[in-house]
């Protein structure tokens, strides 16, 4: 087999995790590469995103801020450059707080700062597996337009969201089946813009409890948040005013399109925002496409789930047009090019993130970054899109949790790690949102560097992670100072 190039770290998948990974494992002096299977960089970020709430939940309850790094440094880029809202003012940013960003404009950002970090990339080219010596990973397998060569590395931090390369490897992995529990659906989300904004503020200023809607169990902090978002639709004056309330669920408008068939029944037709240039805000639903039981694990699964996902966004397309206020305009700017997968592998590690290291805001000697997000629920095709899961609380003393290094090292398999979504949690902990992505990508690719360097194995470097903490502080992580 070719070999295309020798690296200290070879990194598979380019989303938020991998990115991440590439610019800390670069910045920690290694020679990186990062291989991904598109010509574009970010996936659910981007390609298959733009999320509605990406460059949120960075603070706790208390309003200490507790994550910190790629993540801020991003959202301070674009910010600067007129490509992303500013976070919300200080008195704001506890636990739910929302931050949007253009996602073209961070696609162009990451390319930048691929080239200012020297981080080699391999685009266009599909990881298939790894060259493997007993349980040592030696390099990642490829293939692509060239034909199929070998990457060696001293590190592979694998981060293409679903583990297929951990899978591989031989790395143990948990996933829900099927037969037992509804997977967490995936979608297709799009944007519109062209609407009248102003007639749609003017319902939400007539029917705000049409719009904020009690989605779990009416916990204190949820039944504050819904009458502050009452009051924010009832005083909205223009778009802008509606941004910080983050998701409009329109239950009331998804019940009526519903009972006059003009709609389906597998997600609700609210939507975020998603900021454009020159101050422009366009619609972004994320939740009006939902495939109810697609394994994305199961090609068949996942080429049916393409087809009945555009199913459904042509129905919620019309549907928004017909019944949202000031929507009769809107048309459709942005349709994402892949389903974006909420829920498939986690790899399982040295340590597995349980639910009680969560609400009992566990802190780790082996800390590498920190979240403070509890969702309370899981997403299910539904109208109601989010299902209450029981035993889920807040965070002990409004504190945060500590991710710890463990958590990336996979078992039996030696010099690799893992990073993003797929890190070992138990399910109903599952880390599947962009900032803790962001934050494990970080903690992997300086650890690589690290490992690279000294000639250990990812495993071996449990043993001491003073250097590994001590760069990320350095790279700008919050590890320690908070609750
Ligand atoms: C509908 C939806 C809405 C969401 N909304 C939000 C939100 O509002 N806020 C939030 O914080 N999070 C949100 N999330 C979650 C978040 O977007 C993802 O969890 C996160 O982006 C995953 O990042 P990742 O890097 O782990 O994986 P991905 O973004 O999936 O990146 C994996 C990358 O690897 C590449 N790849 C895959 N296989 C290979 C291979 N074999 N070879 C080479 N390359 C490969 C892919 O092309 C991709 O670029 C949402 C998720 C969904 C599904």
């Amino acid at each position: 087999m070719e070999i295309y190039g020798e690296y200290d770290v070879v990194i598979a998948g380019g989303g938020t995790a991998g990115v991440s990974a590439a610019i800390a494992s670069a910045r920690a002096g290694a020679r990186t590469i990062l291989i991904e299977r598109f010509g574009v960089l970010g996936g659910q970020m981007n390609v298959s995103g733009p999320p509605g709430f990406a460059y949120c939940h960075l603070w706790n309850k208390r309003g200490e801020q507790c994550l910190a790094g790629i993540i801020e440094e991003t959202h301070h880029r674009l910010e600067k450059d007129g490509h992303a809202l500013p976070y919300p003012p200080p008195e704001e940013r506890r636990g739910r707080a929302f931050a949007f960003v253009d996602p073209d404009w961070w696609g162009l950002m990451i390319f930048e700062m691929m080239t200012e970090n020297k981080v080699d990339l391999l685009l266009h080219s599909l990881a298939v597996g790894v060259l493997k010596e007993g349980d040592a990973v030696r390099g990642g397998i490829v293939e692509n337009t060239s034909g199929r060569q070998v990457v060696l590395g001293k590190v592979i931090i694998e981060c293409t969201g679903e583990g297929d390369i951990a899978a591989r490897a031989g790395a143990p992995y948990e996933q829900v089946s099927k037969d037992e529990f509804e997977i967490e659906p995936p979608s297709i989300s799009f944007t519109m813009d062209g609407m009248d904004w102003n007639k749609f503020i003017k319902y939400a200023n007539e029917n705000p409890e049409d719009i904020m809607v009690v989605r779990r169990r009416g916990e204190a902090s949820e039944l504050q948040a819904v009458k502050k978002g009452i009051e924010r639709l009832k005083n909205a004056r223009n778009v802008m005013d509606l941004v910080p309330i983050g998701a409009l669920a329109l239950r009331a408008i998804t019940e009526k399109a519903l009972a006059n068939g003009d709609y389906h029944q597998y997600g609700d037709l609210g939507f975020f925002f998603t900021p454009r240039e020159g101050g422009k805000i366009q619609a972004i639903f994320q939740h009006s496409s939902q495939v109810y039981q697609c394994d994305a694990t199961d090609v068949r699964d996942l080429t049916a789930g393409e087809v009945e996902a555009r199913r459904q966004v042509v129905i919620a397309l019309k549907a928004a047009r017909k019944y949202i206020p000031g929507f009769d305009t809107a048309y459709l700017t942005r349709i994402t090019s892949y389903l974006r997968i909420r829920e498939t592998r986690r790899i399982m590690g040295d340590y597995k993130l349980a639910m009680e290291d969560v609400y009992g805001g566990k802190k780790f000697k082996d800390v590498i970054g920190k979240s403070v997000m509890t969702m309370g629920s899981h997403h299910t095709a539904t109208i109601h899109t989010l299902a209450f899961v029981p035993g889920r609380t807040e965070i002990k003393d409004g504190g945060s949790f500590d991710l710890p290094y463990r958590m990336l090292v996979p078992q039996k398999v030696e010099n690799m790690l893992v990073a993003g979504k797929m890190v070992s949690t138990e399910r109903d902990c599952y880390l599947r949102f962009l900032p803790e992505t962001m934050e494990t990508g970080q903690a992997a690719g300086v650890a690589a560097a690290i490992c690279a360097r000294k000639g250990i194995t990812p495993r071996q470097l449990e043993k001491d992670v003073k250097e590994l903490q001590d760069t990320l502080v350095k790279q700008g992580a919050i590890l320690s100072g908070t609750h």
